[in-house]
Parts: structure tokens; C-alpha cells; sequence
């Protein structure tokens, strides 16, 4: 086979190969693997920059699938990426949210909905449970529940499951290309796009000390409200 071809060839297998790998990845799209997504880290996979068991959703099953597609022999999860725990979803707590979109920025899915300044929701069909838009919350207003409708892996369910892997995966790429579209048009929203992570910490600090001072002075105001209310009662009670 002629040199050009051969590298055709491992190109094409190799794109092959972290397509089956990224097929068989849960597709919560959480980083626990230490990647920015399940097909990032089916590519490291196979380009050796990972092992096949740092999925902590996808555990051993998802570990024996891979192990599988290599042809080399499955091993444990290796839990310093973290542990596999039930399915979850994200719900906002309305009446605590401000509105300040840090949680929509963080969604590999784009499950969250809301404009600024405005109550945000969770479309909990489409949220995968990664977690990664707790952090950002300067409200500590989202909690995980149980993912209800996943829970069993009885056959209707698991279909549904399936279907919610599949969108996940579809989500996430259109989500990529949106924001590649974006940095095409507009790269200088797209770079504080891309750095919204960091800024959303510095920010979500910034309005948590905000919050934390405002109900200091908040709480200061009302002891002295009872105080001043209190020395007046024993004033009137006196004379
Ligand atoms: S589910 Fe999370 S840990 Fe597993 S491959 Fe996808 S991003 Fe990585
Ligand atoms: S809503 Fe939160 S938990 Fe659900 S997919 Fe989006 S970032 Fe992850
Ligand atoms: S990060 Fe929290 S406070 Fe901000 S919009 Fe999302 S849910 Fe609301």
C-alpha cells in the first residue's frame, strides 16, 4: 500500500475507532474522566493520552465495552476520576435565582433556559446530571434529584435512556459548533465565552461575598431594630 494511503487508512480507522468509543460513553458530558467531554476522551483513548477506565458514569460496564473494541483486558474504574453514583437531573430553585446566566454558560447541553436578569429552569429531559453547573450558581440555588425516569433498566426505560444518551451526544456537538459559529462571527464573545469558566468562579465569588454582606448588615440592622424597640419598652415601662 502506498505511503499516502496507509496514512489514509489509520486515519480513517483511527476516526472509526473513537467513533465505536465515544458510542458506547454515557454521554453525561461531566469532565470526570479529566476531558472536556465523552468524544474528546474516546480520541485520547486512542491516541494513548488515556486509560480506559477513568468514566466514573460509565463504570465497569462501560469500561468492558472499550476493553472490547481494543481487544485488550478490561481493569477496575479508577476511582481518583470519582465514583459512580444513580442517575441524577438539576433542578433550579426559582424563587432564589437571580438571573445572572453563569449556570447556562457551564451546561455542556444546553439543558438550562432563562435570559439575564430572569428565572432560569432546567429542561430536566435533557439534562444529563454532570453537575457542572452547581459550582457557578453564586445562589447555591440548583440541586441534584434523582433522575426519576431512568432509574430502571426496564426495557421501555431503557429505550427512553437510550434516546436521552443520543440526544446528550447530539446536544453537545451542536453546542460545539454553535460556539465554533459564534467565534467565527464574533470572536471576541466567543474568547469570554471560552473564559467564562474561570470568570464565572471570580464573579460567582464576587456576588457569593456581595450576598454574605448584604445579609451581615441585613441581620446587623435588624438586632438593632429590637434593640432600639426593646430600650424603648423598658423606657415607657420605667416611667
Ligand atoms: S461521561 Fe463524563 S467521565 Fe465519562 S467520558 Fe463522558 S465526560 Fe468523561
Ligand atoms: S442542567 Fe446542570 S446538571 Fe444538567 S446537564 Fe446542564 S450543567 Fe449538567
Ligand atoms: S447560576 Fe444560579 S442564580 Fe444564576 S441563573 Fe443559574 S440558577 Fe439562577
Amino acid at each position: 500500500m502506498p505511503e499516502q494511503s496507509e496514512r489514509e487508512f489509520s486515519l480513517k480507522y483511527k476516526h472509526q475507532l473513537i467513533k465505536q468509543i465515544d458510542a458506547v460513553l454515557p454521554q453525561t458530558q461531566c469532565r470526570q474522566c479529566g476531558f472536556s467531554g465523552c468524544e474528546p476522551y474516546a480520541s485520547a483513548i486512542v491516541e494513548g493520552r488515556a486509560d480506559i477506565n477513568q468514566c466514573p458514569p460509565g463504570n465497569s460496564t462501560v469500561i468492558e465495552k472499550i476493553a472490547a473494541l481494543l481487544g485488550i483486558q478490561a481493569k477496575p474504574l479508577n476511582t481518583e476520576h470519582g465514583y459512580p453514583k444513580p442517575r441524577s437531573v438539576a433542578v433550579i430553585d426559582e424563587n432564589l435565582c437571580i438571573g445572572c446566566t453563569f449556570c447556562i454558560r457551564s451546561c455542556p447541553v444546553d439543558a438550562i433556559v432563562g435570559a439575564a436578569k430572569q428565572m432560569h429552569t432546567v429542561i430536566s429531559r435533557e439534562c444529563t446530571g454532570c453537575e457542572l453547573c452547581l459550582d457557578p450558581c453564586p445562589m447555591d440555588c440548583i440541586q441534584m434529584v434523582p433522575d426519576v425516569s431512568q432509574l430502571d433498566a426496564v426495557k421501555s426505560q431503557q429505550n427512553e435512556y437510550d434516546d436521552k444518551v443520543d440526544r446528550a451526544r447530539r446536544r453537545y456537538q451542536f453546542r460545539l459548533q454553535r460556539l465554533s459559529q459564534e467565534k467565527k462571527q464574533t470572536p471576541e464573545i466567543v474568547d469570554g465565552m471560552k473564559a467564562a469558566t474561570s470568570e464565572n468562579r471570580v464573579e460567582t465569588v464576587k456576588i457569593r461575598k456581595r450576598i454574605v454582606v448584604q445579609a451581615a448588615l441585613e441581620r446587623a440592622a435588624s438586632i438593632r431594630a429590637q434593640s432600639t424597640e426593646g430600650n424603648l419598652k423598658s423606657r415607657s415601662t420605667a416611667s
